[in-house]
């Protein structure tokens, strides 16, 4: 620790033990006041606890001196009323003399006993004999105890003659609780008293309880100050009921309350003890907080720092655990010695058991280690580095760490999980850079490999082979099986396709049905050319589909590095028009680029310019090939066939051009021309004489085809009967429910449409069924072999019947011989054309031939 540190940690040492003692004081006299209210309300429930013994217990004994009370009265009375002489003198006869004068019932039960009253009621319940306080008065005893009637009283100490049972009962008489004790008057055991008859008199001895008569049973029992309640203390609760539910008057007394005189001394000593308690915590805390003034006052700066390191920690802390990362920290030796609970959380690893271990064992750069990337000079401490390490399940996790340099030597820092982010980074890389259907690399990917590739420089020796792969036959797939199908298909070639090449090939799908592939590890022609086999080889093999197979087929185009061209796009452009190359060159093949192709691409322009040069300068012709019905011979029609009388190269046949005016978009006017051409001059001609105009699929797709057509009908005149349309089957290849639509519209024009080149294309048959043909053209491949092959002749008679039952002009195309007309005849074929029976003839020729010859007839 550095010198000038060690007086501001033994300040905070002091400080902090000072409100430790603090603290420590506040506990104690806390303690003490807990002490101190529990003595009290021990104090407090004993009072109380001792008071209500004490009432229980002088209610019990004022019990026990009223039943005394009674109990001796009833023996008194039983005394005088079960005796022989009394009941001669005071119920057979009454004798005063005996009873009051010779003091046999007389004062003396008052003076001794005092009875305020003795009554005397005979069997008819008159008074006979009364004594007031000693004195002989002739009262009625029922009056004077203010009695309604004392028949029950009277009642009940007869009843009790038999067992000589005197009866007693408390009323009250001048708000006084009287005793009164009944007996029947008895002979006893006198047995020289006759009982008479009547009902027994009864002896009532009447015992006013009055105050000083109370005082004295009290004094007996020890219950203090025993009295009859008045009525302002009726309330209160150490009392005893006499006679019937209290009629009689309630006793009370005061009980000692021994627990009142205990709190009266113990609760005041209590109180004294806290308040010396109080004085001295009081005295002692302003000594400390004198004293911990006397600190603040010296260290006052050192104490803020102190709150300020404190809170700071705290922060430090909550940030700390609160954040999703884990905070390391490493030694010199570049040893962890420091790793925030968080890093459990995170990694799943044990801080222990990583806490002393060397960092790079923990986490591992892509390049380097991470002691050697901290240890780089002036490392920008706001630049992190991302991590790989191995958490609890053995899963590779990636981090972002950062780091800062510690004042004493280490390093501390934080780790931030990127796992989830490069992921997801990764992943829309990857998307971004694949095809979503196939999964193959798309041309993004392709670009950037080949970009990487090329910067290697590839050598003739080790160059770079760029296939272009086009698909052939795949468009009807699509369109005839559905594009689940069609998915399907792209997803076995492509399989197959990458199953062909080696590991660091590339196949990237770079088009609907166009594929890239690039290869290093093949230097010589032959392994292309090998290899190019395989792959025609491995997509030719049949495709499942559901129930069916499906047959595809590819054409490659091949350009090299550093052959070729250097870079990217020359290299795709040279395998593309390689690829051009194969596919007019029968498809099914593969093509190398040469020079000389890419001077046919230029040658290409060049006739493309030309073309749009000679649609505006009138280059076209219109050549007409005659149509003849084959049963009878007569001309029926002529197919128009267009032409271009170039001024270099002169007639240029339209297999030639076509092509070139459908790619560059000249085809509709090239069409207009030939519509418009065909349509005036049949307009010349004999009503029974129809044009035949050939239409390209474009047309199809793209223009006002039926706007055209409508134009030209009416600005020729012609009757649009006598005008046939000839479509290919790849017009509904492309959009069938467009085609149809466009075919129907075209059918309400009034033109006749008809199927050109049937047989070469993939389904002819459903389409005649669906769509509106009004005829159909045999492709003449069918007749050049029509002699030697029966088959063909088979599939012709075929197409024959199909076409009568369709309702369809069947009409055969290419009659180059005799032989062939005549087998057409005996098949009955409806219309045919040929060289046999007419070239193409330019307009002039054509309408000479209509005019001599008129309805000439081949036949
Ligand atoms: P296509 O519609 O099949 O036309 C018939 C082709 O067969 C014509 O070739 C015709 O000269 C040729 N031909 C006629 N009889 C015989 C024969 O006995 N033997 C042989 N070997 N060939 C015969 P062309 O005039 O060279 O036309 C070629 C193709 O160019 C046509 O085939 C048609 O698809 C297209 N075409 C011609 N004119 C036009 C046009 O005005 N517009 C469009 N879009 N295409 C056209
Ligand atoms: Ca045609
Ligand atoms: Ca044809």
């Amino acid at each position: 620790m550095p010198n000038n540190l060690a007086p501001i940690v033994s300040t905070l040492a002091n400080r902090s033990s000072l409100s430790l003692a603090r603290a420590s004081l506040f506990k104690f006299v806390g303690l003490l006041a807990a002490v101190f209210l529990l003595a009290s309300g021990s104090l407090i429930y004993l009072a109380h606890d001792l008071d209500r013994t004490e009432e229980v217990e002088s209610a019990f004994y004022t019990k026990k001196a009223v039943q005394s009370l009674e109990k001796s009265l009833r023996s008194t009375v039983k005394d005088y009323a079960f005796w022989g002489d009394a009941y001669k003198h005071l119920h057979t006869d009454i004798d005063v003399d005996w009873a009051y004068t010779r003091q046999n019932v007389g004062s003396t039960l008052y003076t001794d006993f005092g009875f305020q009253g003795v009554f005397v009621v005979d069997d008819a319940n008159r008074t006979v004999y009364s004594v007031i306080k000693g004195e002989l008065k002739p009262v009625d005893a029922a009056e004077w105890l203010e009695q309604s009637s004392l028949a029950g009283i009277l009642d009940k100490a007869r009843a009790g003659a038999e067992t000589e049972t005197p009866t007693t009962t408390f009323i009250n008489v001048k708000g006084i609780p009287t005793l009164i004790a009944a007996a029947a008057i008895t002979p006893g055991t006198d047995p020289s008293v006759v009982p008479d008859e009547k009902p027994p008199s009864v002896l009532i001895f009447v015992d006013m309880l009055n105050s000083t008569k109370l005082a004295l049973i009290g004094d007996d029992f020890g219950v203090d100050r025993l009295h009859a309640a008045t009525p302002d203390e009726m309330g209160t609760t150490s009392f005893l009921a006499l006679g019937d539910d209290g009629t009689a008057g309630r006793l009370h007394w005061s009980s000692s309350q021994p627990g009142l005189r205990l709190l009266g001394v113990g609760l005041p000593l209590i109180g004294i003890a806290a308040l010396l308690v109080c004085l001295m915590t009081w005295f002692i805390l302003r000594r400390a907080t004198a004293a911990a003034q006397a600190l603040d006052a010296s260290y006052t700066s050192q104490q803020r720092s102190q709150d300020a390191l404190a809170t700071s920690e705290a922060r430090f802390r909550d940030v700390v655990e609160a954040s999703s990362d884990w905070v390391w920290e490493i030694d010199a030796d570049w040893r962890l010695t420091f790793l925030s609970e968080r890093f459990e959380v995170v990694t799943g690893l044990s801080r222990d058991a990583w806490t002393g271990a060397v960092i790079d064992d923990l986490l591992h750069l892509e390049s380097g280690t991470l002691s050697q990337w901290l240890s780089i000079p002036k490392r920008r401490p706001d630049i992190s580095v991302q991590c790989r390490y191995i958490d609890s399940k053995g899963q590779e996790r990636i981090t972002r760490l950062s780091a800062r340099e510690m004042a004493r030597d280490g390093f501390r820092g934080t780790a931030t999980d990127v796992t989830e982010e490069v992921e997801a980074r990764r992943r829309i890389e990857f998307l971004s850079q694949h095809d979503a259907l196939t999964g193959l690399p798309n041309r993004t990917r392709l670009q950037e490999f080949l970009d990487g590739k090329l910067k290697a420089l590839p050598t003739a020796e080790q160059p770079l082979i760029m296939l272009s792969l086009d698909l052939d036959r795949f468009k009807p797939v699509n369109d005839l099986l559905g594009h689940a199908a069609g998915d399907l298909v792209l997803n076995q070639v492509s399989n197959r396709l990458a199953d062909c090449v080696r590991d660091g090939d590339l196949v990237a799908r770079v088009g609907g049905d166009e594929f890239v592939l690039i290869l290093t590890d093949v230097s010589t022609q032959d392994e292309v050319e090998a290899l190019c086999r395989r792959l025609i080889e491995s997509i030719e093999r049949p495709i499942e589909i559901g129930e069916q197979e499906v047959f595809v087929s590819a054409s490659i185009g091949i350009a090299m590095a550093p052959t070729d061209a250097f870079e990217a796009a020359e290299l795709l452009r040279y395998a593309d028009i390689a690829l051009y190359e194969a596919k007019a060159g029968g498809r099914n093949t593969w093509r190398f680029y040469a020079g000389d192709m890419n001077a046919r691409i230029i040658e290409r322009r060049r006739l493309e310019s030309d073309l749009r040069y000679a649609i505006k300068h009138g280059e076209l012709r219109l050549h007409f090939q005659p149509r003849y019905r084959i049963a009878d011979g007569q001309m029926v029609g002529a197919e128009a066939l267009v032409r271009w009388q170039h001024p270099v190269r002169g007639l240029i046949p339209p297999d030639t051009f076509i092509p070139i005016a459908e790619e560059s978009g000249l085809i509709l006017a090239l069409s207009n021309w030939v519509i418009n051409t065909a349509c005036n001059c049949a307009a010349q001609w004999p009503n029974s004489l129809f044009v035949s105009i050939n239409l390209s699929p474009i047309e199809f797709r793209q223009g006002n085809l039926i706007e055209r057509i409508q134009q030209t009908l009416y600005d020729s005149g012609i009757d649009p009967a006598r005008v046939e349309l000839e479509i290919t089957e790849s017009v509904m290849l492309e959009d069938a429910a467009g085609a149809l639509e466009v075919m129907r519209t075209l059918k309400r024009l009034g033109v006749r449409i008809s199927m050109d080149d049937f047989g070469t294309g993939y389904s002819s048959l459903s389409y005649l069924r669906e769509f509106p043909f009004d005829g159909l053209k045999i492709d003449r491949s069918f007749l050049s072999r029509l002699v030697e092959s029966e088959d063909d002749k088979a599939i012709v008679q075929a197409i024959v019947g199909l076409g009568r039952a369709l309702s369809l002009t069947v009409t055969a195309e290419g009659i180059e011989t005799a032989e062939h007309l005549r087998l057409l005849k005996a098949v009955s074929c409806d219309e045919g054309q040929g060289y046999y029976l007419s070239r193409p003839l330019e307009i002039e020729a054509f309408n000479a031939l209509v005019e001599h010859a008129g309805a000439k007839s081949i036949v």
